[in-house]
């Protein structure tokens, strides 16, 4: 019976997430299990996972795989949607601009990109965007199909180098022979690995977002190329969403609403990328400092303070002197030869420092030495970005040294500290994300197969008794131990990651750390570092972009300005803002001479939460009359009735902290 031996051959099994298996012919495609299931599925998907592998779905099957069938929402369909998009860019830009180089095009978090070298004369700029995206537009009405092709070293080398495409093949230069695709669509070839959507048709909005210069290969002694950015959808509705989010997030850039607040500054002579906080900034953080150090206490931490730099020596234990490469900040000499700082990356060899003082009994663990220490690491300054992306920044940082079995409980505490942090001060949602070691690749890490165990077992219990939704990420670890992190989500649903709390099996190693345990042995304690803010400076940006510079009254810079109607009632405003001073209440006075109205919309933009007007009746009645921020005229009262007010709202909101 032929017939039945043939069809066996010929079928494979495919195995869906959920495990259920269905048989298909060799050579079925993803697009077409899609159309099995149902026409709807086959609609809205965008790439397939063929054992492990984002291909495409005309990609044909033909051994028994694990398939994903990837929508938009999924992470892998966005890849391969916004990667299709930036081919879609560049060949628009090809028949835009003839003679343009291209170098990588890459899908980003939000989008894609893609550097180019613009032909000699032309210079991109924004007024060109919309005459790209029509372009785009027309070619995506061509329903292009995108084709992959194996090629060989020398052949890509040629073909590339008949179209100038320098960058290219620099690109293709590093890569073997043999493993070398390319993927045209209509008149544009690209080098790449794949994967992509099938066509460009599926893609129906594009935007072009912006411009800027970028060195190739992130290197500045490269040339200087054009990076172009954008972001497409499916539907122009989506688009259409998300350009009202941006719009959204613009109002609350960080860097705008500390520049209205007179929160920080960057100045070109003290140096990029190093922040400079202002006198509101300065007491909105330390308010915030303040906050955590209650905390703290609470949970048994012990504050140091540490240097900004440290010895060669130090950084050769640590193992950190090894990585202070051409790219880092470079060491610091003294009259004396050979002698060598480094300005501080981390804290935590100083902290290994405090521990080694003295021979430490298991009495005295968990100790956990906490500092709000200032750290220093290069970032290229096209990378440096407001308050999130720095050169200098501090740390709330604290490092627990205690035994392996007291790994859980310390989770425990810091996990109830990250809550106590994100419900004061707003953030409703947020995730975890458990980075463990991979199984498979056990030499990779240091530590014993025992204690590795042992602390991930306590991390994930720990999120289990929180009730805290934790991802699990196989393979993620450091080689030094295992981590959580924590993500918020903002008021308009953007991501940020912010605390982590690290277990580290290799610092204790490295710095001999020793404790006497109950058994009068000496024996290694285990590291963990943690930093519920992740840095002072990334924390306060998240938090003016998540309140829109709308802090909590309790830690707000100012809480309270006084608006005399002219400058005749100067003094009466003095007199009530000396009064809420004296009465911990966080007031200034506005007493230039401006109309009331400008003092009020100048204000509001400063963002404080009470404005008090005065003027003759007020002072006849010592009172003021109150406005609330977005909430309008309160009516009047007595100016001591309104300092009770502003303590008792404070007050409660500070009570269960
Ligand atoms: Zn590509
Ligand atoms: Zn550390």
């Amino acid at each position: 019976m032929p017939k039945q031996k043939i069809k066996s051959e010929t079928m494979i099994k495919i195995t869906f997430p959920d495990k259920s298996v269905r048989e298909y012919e060799s050579g079925v495609t993803g697009y077409q299990i899609a159309e099995s299931i149902s026409p709807r599925l086959a609609q809205d998907v965008v790439a397939c996972g063929v054992n492990g592998e984002t291909t495409e779905l005309n990609r044909p099957i033909t051994e028994d795989s694990e398939i994903v069938l990837y929508k938009f929402d999924d992470d892998e369909g966005k890849h391969a949607f916004w990667h299709t998009s930036a081919h879609l860019m560049a060949e628009a830009l090809q028949e835009l601009y003839p003679g343009t180089q291209f170098g990588i095009g890459p899908a980003i978090e939000n989008g894609f990109y893609y550097d180019i070298m613009p032909p000699e004369g032309v210079k991109i700029s924004d007024a060109d965007f919309p005459k790209i995206e029509k372009k785009m537009q027309e070619l995506v009405q061509r329903k292009e199909m995108l084709v992959r092709e194996n090629i060989s070293k020398s052949d890509a080398l040629k073909f590339f180098g008949d179209r100038g495409q320098t960058y290219k093949n620099e690109l293709i230069s590093e890569l073997e022979d043999g493993h070398i695709t390319t993927y045209t669509q209509g008149a544009f070839t690209d080098l790449c690995r794949g994967p992509h959507l099938v066509s460009t048709s599926a893609i129906k909005a594009v935007k072009v977002l912006s411009v800027a210069a970028a060195y190739w290969r992130g290197d500045e002694k490269r040339p200087m190329m054009t990076r172009m950015y954008g972001i497409s959808f499916p539907k122009k509705k989506m688009l259409d969403e998300y350009l009202e989010k941006l719009e959204e997030a613009k109002k609350r850039d960080h860097r705008k609403i500390g520049k209205e607040m007179d929160l920080f500054f960057f100045s070109e002579r003290v140096g990029k990328g190093l922040p400079m906080w202002l006198p509101k900034g300065t007491s909105l953080r330390l308010r915030l400092q303040d906050f955590l150090r209650k905390i703290q206490k609470q949970y048994g931490y012990q504050e140091v303070i540490t240097p900004h730099i440290g010895g060669k020596s130090l950084y050769v234990t640590s193992g950190h002197y090894a990585h202070y490469g051409k790219d880092s900040f470079q060491p610091i000499h003294t009259p004396e030869e050979d002698e060598e700082y480094m300005l501080k990356p981390m804290n935590c060899p100083h902290h290994c420092e405090v521990f080694a003082l003295h021979p430490r009994s298991y009495k005295e663990l968990p100790l956990r030495i906490a500092e709000f220490g200032t750290v220093y690491r290069y970032e290229q300054s096209g990378e440096l970005h407001g308050l999130t992306r720095v050169r200098s920044f501090t740390q709330d940082d604290a490092h627990i040294f205690c035994r392996p079995d007291q790994v859980k409980g310390e989770f425990l505490r810091v996990m109830d500290i990250i809550n106590t942090i994100f419900k004061a001060l707003d953030f409703k949602e947020f995730e975890a994300q458990i980075s463990l070691r991979d199984p498979n690749n056990k030499e990779k890490y240091i530590g014993s197969d025992e204690v590795w165990e042992e602390a991930e077992r306590a991390i994930i219990e720990a999120c289990e008794e929180k009730g805290l939704k934790a991802k699990m990420e196989t393979g993620e670890a450091a080689f030094y131990g295992p981590k959580l992190d924590f993500m918020i989500k903002d008021a308009i649903g953007r991501r940020w990651q912010l605390g982590t709390i690290q277990v580290d099996y290799n610092l204790p190693e490295r710095f001999k750390l020793e404790y006497t345990g109950s058994d009068n042995e000496k024996h290694r304690p285990v590291m963990i570092h943690r930093a519920p803010f992740g840095s002072m400076e990334r924390f306060v940006a998240v938090l003016i972009e998540h309140t829109a510079g709308h802090f909590p009254l309790w830690l707000t810079p100012d809480q309270v300005i006084v608006l005399p109607i002219s400058e005749k009632f100067n003094e009466y405003a003095e007199k009530v803002n000396a009064y809420l001073n004296a009465h911990d209440v966080r007031s200034t006075v506005d007493d230039r001479n401006e109309k009331i109205g400008r003092k009020i919309r100048d204000n509001e933009l400063r963002r404080i939460p009470y404005m008090l007007v005065v003027g003759e009746k007020e002072q006849s009645e010592g009172t003021v009359s109150v406005r609330k921020r977005g909430q309008g005229d309160q009516g009047s009262m007595k100016f001591e009735e309104f300092a009770n007010k502003i303590n008792e709202e404070v007050r409660q909101m500070t009570e269960n902290l």
